[in-house]
């Protein structure tokens, strides 16, 4: 059994590895991910802009379809005025003239504004627009550089899991499985030595003087009495030193 806790110890140094490992794939893979959520960000927005801008474009159009319907309304109404037959109609006519003139000048405001929203609209596309093609840029190279790290680590992590299987399939099926529960539990770490006082590695905890006898001395599997982890007592073997 003593053998048996020794491969133990040696498999949670492989899993911690394996661990440090995917969680960097997952780091790597976090960012790709927020890179990409940032370009969909900027392309909801460019979507907006660019609805807003037709519709002002529509707009503008209609006030400048107003500006010829009245200029052509204004030149009846001046052709009109050279035909008056009286006083009345010559005001009345004079009325008309003005009020078109008046309706002429409101629609050429109008066009006026809206130009200037139509081009500063424009001008926000346009940003956006670099804006996403500076996060695209970048994210090609992230992209590249990235994915060649996530294969290497894929394949690092591969081989790695195969080093680990043939290890644990060392250890009684039993005992793996406590370990493995132990493990999911106790934040990766599920053998712990005790150290030269007698203490729990993982928890500082005194363990029980014939607890100590019984792993040293017939290689029993004990837990410890406070984190409830397996307890090994290294010996001189280097490779089972802590880390
Ligand atoms: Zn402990």
């Amino acid at each position: 059994m003593a053998n048996q806790l020794e491969t133990l110890f040696k498999l949670q140094r492989l899993d911690t590895l394996l661990l440090e490992k995917q969680k960097t794939i997952e780091k790597y893979e976090a960012e790709l991910a927020e890179r990409r959520q940032a370009i969909a960000v900027c392309d909801a927005r460019i979507e907006v802009q660019a609805a807003a801008r037709k519709e002002l474009v529509a707009q503008r159009a209609l006030a400048e379809r107003r500006i010829s319907d009245t200029l052509e309304l204004l030149k009846q109404r001046r052709q009109r005025l050279q035909k008056v037959r009286n006083e009345r109609e010559l005001r009345a006519g004079q009325e008309e003239v003005s009020s078109g003139q008046t309706e002429l000048s409101e629609a050429e405001t109008l066009v006026l504004e809206l130009m200037g929203k139509v081009e500063e609209m424009e001008a926000t596309i346009e940003l956006a627009k670099k804006e996403r093609a500076g996060l695209e840029s970048a994210d090609h190279r992230q992209v590249s550089e990235t994915a060649e790290r996530v294969q290497k680590l894929r394949q690092d992590l591969a081989t790695d899991r195969d080093a680990r299987d043939v290890m644990a399939a060392q250890v009684e099926g039993g005992l793996r499985k406590k370990y493995e529960l132990i493990l999911s539990r106790r934040f990766g770490l599920a053998v712990v030595e005790v150290d030269d006082t007698g203490c729990c590695v993982g928890c500082h905890v005194q363990i029980p003087p014939q607890t100590l006898i019984e792993v040293r001395k017939t290689g029993a599997v004990r837990v410890c009495p406070m984190c409830q982890r397996l307890l090994f007592i290294g010996g001189s073997d280097p490779e089972t030193a802590p880390i």
